[in-house]
C-alpha cells in the first residue's frame, strides 16, 4: 500500500559564490534537505510532498518545477499572489562562509494561513515533519494552528518528526523561543535535536539532560545528534549509542542533520529499528559532510550499501 511523507517548512533561494563576482543560484532550506534525503532513501511505495507556500513570480515557478524534478511532491503547495521566495547569500572570507538573509516577507511564512488546506496534507500524510524554523517563520496565531492540526496527527496515531533546529535570530526573545519549540516538541512522537544547539541555548549540560527534557515535555523517543561524537537515542526507554562514520576528508557540513533526520526516518519507517536506523543515517550524513552543497544526488549517498 502506498504510504506518504510529508515536510513542512520553508525552501529559500539560495545565492553562492562562483567566482569571478558570479553568483550561482541554488534552492535550499532545512525541511526541504530533509524531504530531498527522505525521498533518497525511502523505497518507491512512499511518495514525500512538500508543504509550503509560494509566490506566483518566476522563481517560484523555478522552485516549484525544481521539487517536481527531484520526485518531491507539489500538489499541496500554496501559491499566493504578489508574493515570492525567502533568499540567502553564502559569502566566503578566508575559507569562512557568512551567510546573509532575505526572508523576512517570503512567501513561506504564510504556509499556514490556510487551514483547510493544511489539514487536508496532514491527513492525507502518513508521517509528518517539521522543525524549530518552521514554527519560527510563523506568527503566533499561526503557529496554533500548525500545532493544533499536528497534534490532531499525532492523537490518530501518525509519526511525527520533529527537529528543533534552534536559530535564535528568527525569534523575537529567548522566552518565546523556548516556549514555541517545547511545544512543537510535545506535539511531536520523535525529537532529533542537535546537541551543540540545546546546550548553547537551552543549556542543557549533558546529552542525558537534552533526552530528559524532551522526554519530559511528551516526546516518547528521541535522536541526539552530535556530530563526529556519533547519536544517542532514546526510545521505548532503553538508550543506545551509535558512533558516526569515519570521514576522510570534511568538505561541507550544511544539511548534515538534515541528511540524517532524512535517512533516519526512511530506514526507521522501514525497519522499526532505531539502532540500526541511526547506523545507515550515519553513513548518509558522512557521504553528505564529504561532498559540497546541502542537496547530494542520490547516487553519491551509497545506498546500495545499506
Ligand atoms: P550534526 O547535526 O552536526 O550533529 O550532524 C548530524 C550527523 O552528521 C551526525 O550525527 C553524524 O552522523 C554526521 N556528521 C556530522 N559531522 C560529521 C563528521 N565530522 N564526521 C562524520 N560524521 C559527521
Amino acid at each position: 500500500m502506498s504510504k506518504r511523507f510529508l515536510s513542512i517548512g520553508e525552501c529559500m533561494v539560495e545565492l553562492s559564490q562562483a567566482g569571478a563576482g558570479l553568483l550561482r543560484k541554488g534552492f535550499a532550506g532545512d525541511t526541504l534537505n530533509t524531504a530531498w534525503y527522505a525521498r533518497a532513501c525511502l523505497s518507491p511505495e512512499w511518495s514525500v510532498d512538500y508543504f509550503t507556500a509560494l509566490g506566483d513570480d518566476a522563481m517560484s515557478d523555478e522552485m516549484l518545477a525544481f521539487f517536481n524534478q527531484a520526485q518531491i511532491g507539489t500538489g499541496f503547495i500554496r501559491r499566493i499572489k504578489g508574493k515570492a521566495p525567502g533568499l540567502y547569500m553564502i559569502s566566503l572570507k578566508d575559507g569562512e562562509r557568512s551567510f546573509s538573509y532575505w526572508r523576512d516577507s517570503s512567501a513561506a511564512r504564510l504556509l499556514a494561513a490556510d487551514p483547510d488546506r493544511l489539514r487536508e496534507a496532514i491527513e492525507a500524510c502518513d508521517v509528518i515533519y517539521f522543525s524549530g524554523i518552521t514554527l519560527a517563520i510563523l506568527s503566533r496565531d499561526h503557529v496554533d494552528t500548525l500545532l493544533a492540526e499536528i497534534r490532531r496527527a499525532k492523537a490518530v496515531g501518525k509519526l511525527v518528526a520533529f527537529d528543533p533546529n534552534i536559530r535564535p535570530r528568527l525569534w523575537s526573545g529567548y522566552d518565546e523561543m523556548h516556549a514555541t519549540i517545547s511545544e512543537g516538541a510535545r506535539a511531536s512522537s520523535i525529537v532529533l535535536p542537535s546537541f551543540d544547539d540545546e546546550a548553547a541555548h537551552f543549556g542543557d549540560v549533558s546529552i542525558e539532560a537534552t533526552i530528559e527534557r524532551y522526554r519530559a515535555l511528551g516526546a516518547t523517543s528521541v535522536v541526539v545528534k552530535n556530530g563526529a561524537d556519533g547519536v544517542t537515542l532514546s526510545f521505548g526507554g532503553t538508550v543506545s549509542f551509535v558512533a558516526a562514520e569515519k570521514v576522510e576528508q570534511v568538505v561541507d557540513t550544511t544539511s548534515a542533520g538534515d541528511s540524517f533526520n532524512g535517512a533516519f526516518l526512511a530506514s526507521y519507517l522501514r525497519t522499526n529499528d532505531a539502532t540500526q536506523a541511526a547506523r545507515a543515517a550515519a553513513k548518509v550524513a558522512a557521504r553528505v559532510v564529504s561532498e559540497h552543497g546541502a542537496l547530494v544526488a542520490r547516487e553519491k549517498l551509497g545506498l546500495e550499501a545499506l
